[in-house]
């Protein structure tokens, strides 16, 4: 029987490996081998029918050495420890790839969002928030959306621990809709950054944007923002799904139009979406479908050992965390494939909500470009870091992105006194 599959014991490795790429010694990154914390809690919930049920909610915060714990809030039927832990430390990996002092952390509560009612989901986020509220706080911890998390729920978040604390405190998460202290821009952060990220990989290796055919696994938050602002870049997004299932066109999907409609309400699937001018296709099919550019934009081990060797792209863009496990990278590198690993692709969420952060502190407000442009920087910046790690050390670039990482935080910690 094979061994059961811990996504935090492959991050483990890969770490290890570029910590012994960058010459450090064991001393050197020992501590990121253990999360500083990590908190199970019950998340007792009155049903809309009156009944009590109680789902089981975590907190990993997993290296504080750059700064505060950050990292998202996922609602899933499939969270447990391991997944949360292996979230966490791809969190301390991310921000200190895109250089923004936080370190990492992750959240989750066990449970298919999509069986509650809002007033439901809006009492569990409240119950959650109180049990967290000891270890969370804008100059420790702040969370932010993740799968099946959005604005709302980190109002609501936001609105239980500010009134245990007494005051007001947008600090405390970020993703929060623009008129309770959101920032500008940070919906669409992280969708933005994949086309960025997409951008610079194909000039890297001279792949034309315009008229590239591109797949995107995922139509959520991420997926969704992704397409659109790739076919704005002047991709053809030919194939697009969700846990439903897919859609094709082999001249291009109406993006604005789904995703419109995906969007007018809560747990829309693409399985309801009416029309013409496409198949449907299975996910898959979509992950097999022959493209330019592949964007898992769902959930962990999408591209696994047995959905790799199916795959025809010349690059794939991480928009999901963990979508590779190692049997599919080892399958996509034997083929030639460019992966933008997860760490640095993605990241573009986590730094608009530095952003928002840092406008909650200081009571302030940035306009929209701005942020944009900020973004940008912070990206191109990390790309070229990783691309010239990767380069000078002839390995992959996820290779190249955690060695960016690993070195960043064991400096810290070393400059801290801490190894
Ligand atoms: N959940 C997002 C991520 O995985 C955003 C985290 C954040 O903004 O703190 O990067």
């Amino acid at each position: 029987m094979s061994k059961k599959y811990n996504p935090y014991d492959e991050i483990l490795t890969t770490l290890e490996q570029a910590a012994k790429k960058l010459g450090l010694k064991e001393d050197d990154y020992i501590q990121l081998k253990y999360p500083e914390r990590e908190l199970q809690v019950s998340v007792p919930v009155r049903m809309d029918d009156g009944s009590i049920k109680v789902f089981e909610g975590y907190r990993v915060q997993h290296s504080g050495a750059r700064g505060p714990y950050k990292g998202g809030i996922r609602y899933h039927q499939n969270v447990d420890m391991d997944e949360i832990k292996a979230l966490a430390v791809m969190m301390s990996l991310k921000c200190a790839v895109v250089d923004i002092p936080y370190g990492g952390g992750k959240g989750g509560v066990t449970v298919d969002a999509t069986k509650l009612s809002n007033a439901e989901l809006e009492r569990l986020t409240r119950s959650f928030a109180t049990r967290l509220f000891p270890i969370i706080g804008p100059h420790t911890d702040i969370p932010a959306p993740d799968v099946n998390t959005n604005g709302e729920v980190m109002a609501w978040f936001m609105d239980a621990y500010s009134t245990l604390s007494g005051y007001l405190t947008p600090g405390v998460v970020t993703g929060k809709p623009a008129q309770v202290g959101g920032s500008l821009g940070r919906r669409d952060a992280t969708g933005r950054g994949i086309m960025l990220m997409t951008r610079e990989i194909a000039k890297q290796v001279g792949l034309e944007l315009k008229g590239a055919r591109v797949a995107v696994q995922g139509a959520g938050n991420v997926g969704g923002t992704a397409a659109k602002f790739l076919k704005q870049a002047g991709c053809k997004v030919v194939a697009l799904s969700d846990v439903s299932g897919g859609l094709y066109s082999d001249t291009g999907l109406d993006i604005e139009d789904i995703v419109t409609f995906l969007r007018a309400r809560r747990g829309r699937t693409l399985a309801e979406y009416e029309g013409t001018n496409f198949e449907r296709i299975t996910n898959e099919e979509l992950l097999s479908t022959e493209v330019d550019i592949l964007i898992p934009a769902a959930l962990e081990n999408a591209i696994t050992a047995e959905t790799a060797p199916g795959i025809r792209t010349k690059i794939v863009v991480e928009a999901a965390n963990g979508p590779t496990n190692s049997d599919g990278d080892r399958i996509l590198e034997e083929k030639g494939v460019i992966v933008v690993p997860d760490i640095l692709a993605n990241a573009g969420g986590v730094i608009v909500s530095y952003f928002e952060w840092i406008q909650n502190l200081q009571y302030l407000k940035w306009d929209e470009e701005e942020i944009n442009k900020k973004l940008e920087n912070l990206m191109v910046k990390a790309f070229n870091d990783v691309w010239n790690t990767a380069e000078k050390a002839g390995t992959s670039l996820r290779m190249g992105a955690y060695m960016v990482a690993v070195d960043r935080i064991a400096t810290a910690s070393k400059l801290r006194g801490m190894a």
